[in-house]
């Protein structure tokens, strides 16, 4: 078929021209057809249209040249191969049309049934269904239904309302009640709705509705809701979607007919088994709609044993040869089965690992896949706390867990008002029948939720699982009153605003807040559950990889950690040192006045009294880290932010002395504050007195704190221990500036380690622009660098860190001047190019130079991926992000350095 195309660009494939490996152009599902009929797998006949196609459509608004001659050539040797033409009036063939990304979008994008039906067609289709006229009628009207809406933005509930009339005229809930006359007069009250929204009649030629539904898919790939959904999965927003034409197969023909969806091992938990979703005598989107309830997919061995023997195989087959969990639809027309899609099937973040456990063990995949085929995001979700074991609470309703974790929140009804509650700070659950795309913006301000209605694999399941978010889906016991805000369950009513707790897991709901307790994989980076003694396949998995990825990765990892508890914490979870001891903290709490005093010394004499009284109390805070950090390097920088943070706000400060003023109090001491205050006062204070230029101007502060550190590194050798102190200079631009404060450090530390010998490096941040630009001269006084890439991002943008997220951001992320913000993960481009700079500048003057970063991208995956390219030694996180990081840096190890064993 394709060698009679003389077009040069080839937008339409027919499903045996492609495979698995074409999902730039065919997009996922098109793609993984393909591969199914190259298998020999039952697929019905069809063809894709590429995302190509679709680029220039959204790119133009019309069709490129040639798409129509390639559509008509595909579709006449579909026809031919069905032995039927598209809506023929005696037997027509009639077809899907699907969109299908690159990346899955479950929902997201529009789907058309039954094209190739019209007021003729639909006799035809009845003779050719035995006479089901029943039938004829309910596909008939399903299309006018679909098509309305998606192609002509008819209102949805317009043909809901005329669906629940007819039922009502019939007295009966259930859709199969209608019989064929019935839906012969939906038919044409359908129309009349179609005739009212769009001004025309209900379009009869065949090839008319497969070209505006084609345009329809193509336009969906832009719909409000597909643009929220790509950005919060990250996904570009240019790949457009393909579309898939495929000949219509009917679960819908009567019991020995219907369809379901299977995966080869559990989503939720990753066991191994069978599970799915089976609804007899219905079509696929009834089950991933959710809106009828359907039977576990094992029941369809009693049901249609030889059917369900060929799925299992296929499913067996499938995962073979993707080697790795397949999500599959399927639809059984009159006891044949149907394979209509596949794909490697979202997972759970608890499921991901112990698939990818359980796929070594079998030898389908090695280690290094088992890695990479997860991730830091979902192992910081498995850190997540849940419920505690022995809390009191009875659960009021049962439904299916569909998406793991603890959720506990203020219960609303529609998205509008979990976006409006979430905005004010309220952690909430959406509580739906079921949800459909609209709900999208609400699902991602909720913490969790809760619907009344579908399955595993109903929208609000699969959609949550992507997202993390803990769902419990089909707790049929809510009767869900939308309009009122309210539900009620167990003979209790909960409306708006009331509390309730969702168990992702076990599908349980409580009403009021249940207690929770840390995640399984929390404690066994604790050291409290060992995983070679206990039954918990997750906690196994994780070790596994984890143990792998410690073995492969490049980069050490280190915590950003100011207090003992942090640092004792961090090394649990696997810290290797501390990259960032902030000592700012230091200067709070009960040493406030000791730091005012400092202030507002008016003599050296005074300042001196001050500093002297602070050594102690910072030495005494050295000592506490370097013990739980003993054998192992930590890096403190001296005090960083500008001294008045210090004191009380200036407005605060001016009331308090202006009220104790009028009351004739004596205010010496407030009026003094307010004095130093008002002299510290900065517009920029970002930009202004702080780091090391604090350092130059205030005689002994830094002296002070290298005197602590030093002492306190003595104090435990001398002890035994093994401290292993780095003194790093913050926002140091100028050589001059790193040298003049390192002069006077290694004085002290010469006098300080005369008592017992320590050795004590001297290194800078790279935090300032003109630092990574001159990093080769920098290097000559630094023993090591580390990459404070916040206020870098910040100097290098020139955007306050502390007012643009809330500023303009969102503008920002909507126009896709940036697809993340580049204080969450590293400009590669920009600041990441700083990096490079100074990394390379600063190794080639200085070859043994410690390279690190301690900013916020110390623990965000991409950027550790960054890092690792650039070849720094280590990374520096908070102690809940170590263990992300740990795996981040060996998943980067394993994709840029391959592998040994593949
Ligand atoms: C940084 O700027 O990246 C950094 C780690 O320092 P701080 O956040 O304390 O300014
Ligand atoms: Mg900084």
């Amino acid at each position: 078929m394709a060698a009679q195309e003389t077009v040069e660009h080839k937008y339409v494939y027919d499903f045996a021209e492609g495979n698995k490996d074409l999902k730039d152009l065919l997009g996922g599902k098109g793609a993984n057809l393909a591969e199914m009929t190259n298998l020999g797998l039952p697929v019905p006949p069809g063809f894709t249209i590429t995302t190509e196609a679709c680029k220039a459509y959204l790119a133009t608004g019309e069709e490129p040249d040639g798409l129509a001659d390639q559509i008509a050539a595909h579709l006449a040797s579909l026809e031919q191969a069905m032995g039927k033409r598209l809506g023929d009036p005696r037997d027509p063939l009639l077809v899907s049309v699907r969109s299908g990304a690159k990346f899955s979008m479950p929902g997201m994008m529009e789907t058309v049934l039954n094209v190739g039906l019209n007021d003729r067609s639909v006799v035809g289709l009845s003779a050719q269904a035995d006479g089901n006229d029943r039938f004829a009628w309910d596909s008939y009207r399903r299309l006018i239904q679909m098509f309305g809406k998606t192609v002509c933005e008819v209102p949805g509930e317009e043909f809901e309302h005329a669906l629940d009339d007819a039922k009502r005229a019939k007295g009966t809930q259930n859709d199969l009640d209608l019989d064929a006359d019935d839906l012969r007069g939906l038919v044409d009250a359908y129309k009349r709705i179609f005739l009212k929204h769009t001004g025309r009649e209900f379009p009869q030629e065949p090839r008319e509705q497969l070209d505006l539904a084609i345009r329809a898919v193509f336009e969906s790939w832009n719909a409000e809701r597909a643009v929220v959904y790509r950005r919060q999965e990250r996904i570009p927003a240019d790949l457009g979607t393909a579309v898939n034409v495929v000949a219509m197969v009917f679960g819908n023909l009567g019991s020995d007919s219907g369809t379901g969806v299977a995966f080869t091992r559990d989503p939720a938990s990753g066991a191994q088994g069978i599970y799915g979703d089976y609804l007899a005598n219905a079509q696929g989107e009834d089950v991933v709609a959710g809106i009828r309830n359907t039977v576990p997919l094992q029941e369809l061995e009693k049901l249609d044993k030889k059917s369900y023997d060929e799925l299992l195989s296929y499913m067996a087959r499938l995962e073979g040869h993707y080697k790795d969990l397949c999500d599959i639809e399927f639809t059984i027309e009159r006891g044949k089965l149907w394979m209509l899609q596949t794909r490697v099937g979202k997972r759970t973040a608890a499921a991901a690992f112990v698939i990818a456990g359980q796929l070594v063990d079998e030898g389908l995949i090695d280690l290094d896949e088992a890695l990479h085929r997860v991730n830091g995001a979902q192992l910081a979700q498995l850190m997540f706390p849940r419920f505690q074991l022995d809390h009191e609470f009875q659960p009021v309703a049962k439904g299916i867990g569909a998406s793991p974790g603890a959720a506990v929140g203020k219960v609303v009804f529609t998205s509008a008002r979990a976006v409006e509650l979430a905005a004010e700070g309220a952690d909430v659950i959406l509580v739906r029948r079921e949800t459909n795309p609209d709900d999208l913006n609400g699902m991602i301000a909720a913490k969790g939720i809760l619907t009344s209605r579908g399955g595993k694999t109903s929208h609000a399941a699969v959609v949550a699982r992507g997202m993390g978010k803990t769902c419990v889906s089909g707790a049929d016991e809510l009767d869900i009153n939308i309009p009122q805000r309210k539900f009620t369950v167990a003979g209790q009513t909960v409306t708006e605003g009331d509390v309730v707790s969702i168990d992702g897991t076990t599908g349980k709901v409580y009403l009021g807040e249940v207690p929770v307790m840390p995640s399984e994989v929390v404690q066994y980076f604790e050291g409290s559950l060992d995983p070679e003694h206990i039954d918990n396949a997750l906690v196994r998995a994780v070790h596994r990889i984890m143990s792998h990825a410690d073995a492969k990765r490049r980069l050490t990892v280190r915590t950003n950690a100011d207090t003992g508890a942090d640092a004792a914490r961090a090394r649990r979870f696997g810290a290797e040192g501390i990259g960032l001891c902030r000592t700012e903290h230091m200067f709070l709490g009960d040493r406030r006045e000791l730091v005012e005093r400092l202030i507002l010394a008016r003599t050296d004499d005074e300042r001196d009294e001050a500093l002297a009284a602070l050594l102690p109390l910072q030495r005494d805070d050295f000592v506490e880290i370097f013990r739980e950090m003993d054998g192992l390097p930590v890096t403190v920088r001296l005090i960083d932010p500008p001294l008045h943070e210090f004191l009380p706000p200036l407005e605060q400060l001016a009331v308090n002395v202006a009220v104790a003023q009028e009351r004739g109090e004596d205010v010496a001491k407030e009026e003094a504050l307010l004095a130093a205050v008002r002299r510290m006062h900065e517009e920029n204070p970002m930009l202004g007195l702080r780091g090391v230029r604090l350092g130059l101007v205030i005689p002994g502060l830094f002296a002070m704190q290298v005197r602590a550190i030093v002492e306190a590194a003595v104090a435990c050798a001398q002890r035994g221990g093994d401290p292993r102190p780095e003194i790093m200079v913050p926002l140091v631009g100028a050589v001059q500036e790193l040298e003049t404060v390192r002069a006077e450090a290694e004085k002290i530390i010469e006098e300080v380690t005369r008592e017992k010998a320590v050795d004590v490096l001297i290194g800078t941040m790279i935090e300032v622009p003109r630092a990574a630009l001159t990093a080769g001269q920098i290097a000559e006084a630094a023993q090591f660098f580390s990459f404070g890439t916040n206020d870098l991002t910040q100097m290098a943008w020139g955007f306050s860190r502390d007012d643009v997220e809330g500023a303009f951001f969102w503008r920002y992320l909507e126009l896709g001047i940036f697809g993340i913000s580049p204080f969450e993960s590293i400009d590669r481009d920009g600041v990441g190019r700083l990096v490079r700079i100074a990394a390379e500048e600063g190794r080639a003057a200085r070859p043994e130079l410690k390279l690190g970063v301690c900013g916020e991208h110390g623990g965000d995956p991409d950027s550790v991926h960054f890092f690792h390219e650039v070849g720094l030694d280590y990374v520096s996180c908070s102690p809940f992000r170590v263990p992300v990081a740990r795996l981040e840096a060996g998943r980067a190890a394993v994709e840029t350095d391959g592998s040994d064993s593949r």
